[in-house]
């Protein structure tokens, strides 16, 4: 059965970017009959806040949206993440690595083989740097890929890309729903699918909100929270103008709800932009 995941990092409020990734993913998973699921990847403890985990679990709510099962908190699951780590240590499929950031600008990375017993922990992988997206096509990077991947920090934080293959793993994903700034990830996390013999996932790469200066809106740009700009109602039409969708029967004075299942009735996938654009162009909604 088709699954995908909504899989936001709760380091602020939801912002306009994180919706169109939410509508998304719940349009085309819905479309598809099929299941998703909400993901808070707060590993990250510096920049993840408790208060933005809910936070974004109650916009979600405002916004209309039902997700199967509840959301899914990545730092509840801290034993499994390190379960796998012991076993991937004890089978010798993972390294630890004393490089810095600084020491790998002039030299290789050589630690595999040498039995450290601390440091950041780490894999070797052998990414392909080209992938089949649903949406895209056939995408090539244009730049060589690191071949060692890291898991676990050396300050002890479990990495993004390997807490995301696990869980993805573990939900049973049958297709990635994200945006386009995660492609450059991707054949990482497939050479690490690989590498611990999971089942491939499908991918589907949206187009990113880009602000007035072409950069992505993220909360490291500080995009404003997107229930503090305007309501549920003007928030779901303007992503659903955003990734192409007809919008002109949708109404401000429907609910959030209504308006989801109506943009699903008549969700035109092939709709949806290759192309990451600017918000401003959107014009208001
Ligand atoms: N947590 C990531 C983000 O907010 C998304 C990860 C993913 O969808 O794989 O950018």
């Amino acid at each position: 059965m088709y699954a995908t995941r909504f899989a936001p990092t709760p380091s602020g409020r939801l912002h306009f970017g994180s919706l169109v990734a939410a509508v998304g993913a719940y349009l085309r998973a819905r479309s598809m009959g099929g299941k998703i699921y909400l993901r808070l990847e707060d590993l990250d403890f510096p920049r993840c806040k408790k208060e933005y985990t809910q936070s974004i679990i109650e916009d979600l709510k405002i916004l209309g949206f039902s997700f199967d099962d509840k959301p899914y908190i990545q730092s509840e699951h801290l034993d499994f993440y390190e379960a796998k780590l012991k076993a991937l240590v004890e089978s010798k499929k993972c390294f630890y690595c004393h490089c810095t950031r600084a020491s790998l600008k002039v030299k290789a990375c050589s630690c595999e083989g040498q039995n450290f017993k601390d440091g950041a922990l780490k894999i070797a992988l052998n990414a392909k740097p080209y992938f089949y997206d649903n949406h895209l096509g056939t995408i090539t990077l244009k730049h060589s890929l690191q071949d060692n991947l890291t898991l676990k920090r050396s300050d002890g934080l479990i990495s993004y890309n390997f807490a995301c293959v696990l869980d993805d793993e573990l939900m049973g994903i049958t297709e990635i729903v994200r945006g386009s700034d995660l492609i450059e990830t991707t054949p990482l996390q497939i050479a690490l699918i690989h590498a611990l013999n999971f089942k491939a996932q499908a991918y589907f790469h949206l187009p990113l909100a880009l602000e007035e200066n072409g950069l992505k809106l993220s909360k490291q740009n500080h995009a404003k929270a997107v229930l503090d700009e305007m309501s549920a109602q003007e928030a779901l039409l303007k992503a659903l103008k955003f990734l192409g969708q007809n919008t002109d029967t949708l109404q401000v004075k429907d609910k959030p709800e209504v308006i989801l299942a109506c943009a699903l009735e008549q969700f035109l996938e092939a709709k949806i932009p290759k192309v990451s654009q600017k918000i401003a162009n959107l014009g208001t909604s």
